[in-house]
């Protein structure tokens, strides 16, 4: 199926954004050139209702979000605008970075439950980090006792996760306990599972269309890494989730940036496993480029094998895309 549609762009306004070129009316322009009937905009944003936003969301609020409306150009060429959003699902805390109440203000709403890049906020740390923190600071404090208790776990708290990943793994200050691909693979089926389980995204879902952002993309590892990763999940685990989206009426994303292993017409891509599982448990669609670039757009043609591959449909589509 030629997909018509992309329903998750950064633009500007998304603080991750970098390419000036990211602007709505040139997103507009490029949709029509590709003949999309609809383009949504999802940028990031923190509902300014909800407490415990995170330094990077302090200034991504409602009302700078709704800004984006304001740049659609006159004529669209015949492309459909949707306002949306994606927001945020802080699993280790079961809060939804979005009300119900303030949801009603767009087309559809993106709920990504995998940003496992925000460490410490999204993922819990594991027993190994917490070991090689609680070294960091002892140390530190040791080395440097004009510092104050404060500064020191700000130095702490500085650090890489994906050096700490490294030194855990080679065991740089103790033998390993965690096993990173099991521990990512579990968190990912209980971030899913207590999504759909959280009382303000079953309103929000009754509410206006919701879509899972990228489900099973563990963010902000290697290729390979997130291979085994999502190749660790099981396929009942994976159906027992599918089955509670499609309960509360929530569409499951087709991330076509996700989706790295495009070679031999995805023999290797491990979300063809996953997709089809969504597809047999008979959940609804959308798909997206999560592009933060006018160039990542192109990244939509993707979705027409991977429609053809996974046996997608018009008819799977979410109702907002007919
Ligand atoms: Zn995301
Ligand atoms: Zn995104």
């Amino acid at each position: 199926m030629e997909i018509k549609h992309d329903i998750h762009t950064h633009t500007t306004l998304s603080r991750c954004c970098y390419d000036p070129r990211a602007t709505v009316g040139n997103y507009v322009r490029r949709a029509a050139e590709f003949g999309h009937k609809i383009l949504g905009l999802s940028n990031h944003l923190w509902d300014e209702k909800v407490p415990g936003a995170s330094g990077w969301y302090k200034n991504q609020m409602i009302s700078y979000g709704l800004q984006q409306m304001d740049c659609v150009p006159a004529d669209t060429c015949g492309v459909k605008v949707l306002c949306g959003t994606e927001t945020e699902y802080y699993a280790m805390r079961d809060t939804l970075g979005m009300l119900a109440e303030t949801a009603k203000q767009f087309d559809y709403v993106l709920v990504p439950h995998t940003h496992t890049h925000m460490r410490n906020f999204v993922m819990p740390d594991n027993d190994d980090t917490v070991a090689i923190k609680n070294i960091f600071t002892e140390r530190i404090s040791t080395a440097l006792p004009e510092l104050s208790a404060d500064q020191v776990k700000k130095m702490v708290n500085a650090l890489s996760y994906g050096e700490m990943d490294a030194m855990a793994a080679n065991g740089t200050f103790r033998a390993p306990t965690v096993d990173m691909v099991d521990y990512c693979a579990k968190f990912m089926v209980n971030s899913f599972n207590s999504l759909m389980a959280n009382s303000e995204f079953e309103k929000i879902a009754r509410t206006v269309q919701t879509s899972v952002a990228h489900p099973f993309h563990p963010c902000g590892f290697s290729r390979d890494m997130q291979k085994k990763i999502i190749d660790a999940v099981p396929d009942d685990e994976l159906r027992a989730c599918f089955e509670r989206a499609k309960a509360l009426n929530v569409a499951i994303e087709i991330n076509t940036g996700a989706f790295r292993f495009p070679e031999n017409d995805y023999a290797d891509e491990p979300f063809i496993r996953v997709m089809k599982i969504a597809k047999n448990v008979g959940c609804r669609f959308t798909f997206g480029t999560d592009t933060h670039s006018l160039a990542g757009m192109d990244n939509i043609r993707k979705g027409d094998d991977i429609s053809r591959i996974v046996c997608i449909t018009e008819s799977d589509l979410a109702d907002i895309l007919k």
